[in-house]
């Protein structure tokens, strides 16, 4: 049980922020955004209820991906004086953001870094699966050049299907209208825009998963996505069909998965993300034995791309992620508003909470 304070949030002279789950290629990015001065402590210890401690004596955390702010968690943050989180990522699934918001802690993403980095590194599995670089490597490596099982096919006429269509499939549209792809979507929110720039037809997912030859996914992971790609449709799903996910892992039902790619009715997967890649992905284990059974399995696989989350890693978003961070952190030391506050159920985009802050300044 935890008493509701009323949190004050007035002008810190120099707010004090924690940086839970740090990791050495970011540090840099880090420090050269904080041009106000912040005083920023690193840890790399991911946030955890027995993590949270850490943090006593701090106005604001900074978190990834893969931090757990899950409701016990975020009430222990707030019982410590946290009052201020900031996620330097896009998607906040592992946020739970209506128990922060009711204690009155302040809450920011990075919604928009760089689209691009992660639109281009799909394309990247998306070729790399079709041409078998996979299996390339480990010919060459035994000094086999014969391409008898290198035979892959032209993008070009091909139907992809691109579920999510919002900043990260827009871009792939963008680049796979580029390669002559018939572009078919399925969006809850369709992008009249696509449609006309690129060529992109929606359709509902039945349609998407039974006629695409490449699928694409790039929707954040809710209540409404999470196991969208289950057995039933994968069962639908044309023989040897390629499934990329540049969004979540648990987007996709990785036991319903395995058992398509086993039976070869899946021609090949590439996965940057995984449902249970938290305590996984970002951590060299090269010397402990990995008791996911599943995710050996993936490796192993030839036709199996694995990525350990590294969609984003590019020089350009790693510059706008700190920069978009410490714009937030910087807006809630001056005791303003950030325009990439988490509002609940929010519809609103960037341009109408602009506005919004405009007309209530
Ligand atoms: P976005 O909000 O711009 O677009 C998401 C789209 O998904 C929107 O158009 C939305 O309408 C649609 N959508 C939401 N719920 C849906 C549903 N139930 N069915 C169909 N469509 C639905 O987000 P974005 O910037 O394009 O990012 C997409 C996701 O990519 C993020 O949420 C994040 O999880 C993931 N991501 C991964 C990496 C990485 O490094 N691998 C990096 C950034 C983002």
């Amino acid at each position: 049980m935890i008493t509701l304070k009323t949190l004050i949030h007035l002008p810190i002279s120099n707010m004090k922020i924690l940086f839970y789950s740090t990791k050495r290629f970011e540090i840099d990015y880090i420090n050269n955004a904080n041009t106000n001065g912040l005083t920023i402590v690193f840890t790399e210890n991911a946030l955890a209820l027995n993590t949270v401690e850490k943090a006593e004596g701090f106005d604001a955390i900074c978190i990834f991906t893969n931090d757990d702010a899950s409701t016990e968690v975020i009430k222990s943050l707030y019982s410590i004086g946290v009052k201020y989180i900031a996620i330097r990522a896009t998607g906040y699934d592992n946020v739970d953001i209506e128990t922060a918001l009711k204690l009155k802690l302040k809450i920011a993403n990075v919604p928009e870094y760089s689209p691009n980095a992660i639109a281009e590194h799909t394309i990247m599995m998306m070729l790399s699966l079709i041409r078998k670089s996979k299996i390339t490597q480990q010919q060459i490596q035994i000094h086999d050049f014969t391409i008898n099982n290198l035979i892959g096919f032209n993008i070009n006429n091909k139907t992809v299907g691109i579920i999510g269509t919002g900043k990260i499939g827009s871009v792939v549209a963008k680049i796979l209208n580029g390669f002559g792809a018939r572009i078919i979507a399925y969006d809850i929110k369709p992008n009249i825009k696509i449609t006309k720039d690129y060529d992109v037809k929606y359709v509902d997912i039945e349609t998407l998963c039974s006629t695409a030859d490449i699928i694409t996914i790039h929707t954040p992971l809710n209540q409404e996505t999470r196991y969208m790609i289950n057995d039933k449709l994968l069962s639908n799903m044309k023989d040897k069909v390629i499934i990329i996910n540049t969004a979540r892992g648990g987007i996709v039902n990785t036991n319903d998965l395995l058992k398509h790619i086993k039976s070869n009715h899946l021609g090949a997967y590439g996965m940057d993300v995984y449902e249970y890649e938290n305590g996984i992905f970002f951590f060299n284990l090269s010397n402990k034995i990995i008791e996911d059974k599943q995710l050996l399995e993936l490796i192993e696989n030839e036709n199996v791309l694995v990525t350990p989350h590294q969609a984003f890693a590019t020089v350009e978003a790693l510059k706008n992620i700190a920069e978009t961070t410490f714009y937030n952190f910087n807006s809630w030391n001056s005791n303003e508003s950030s325009i990439n506050e988490i509002l609940l159920n929010s519809k609103m985009s960037n341009t109408e909470k602009k506005l919004e802050l405009t007309i209530n300044k």
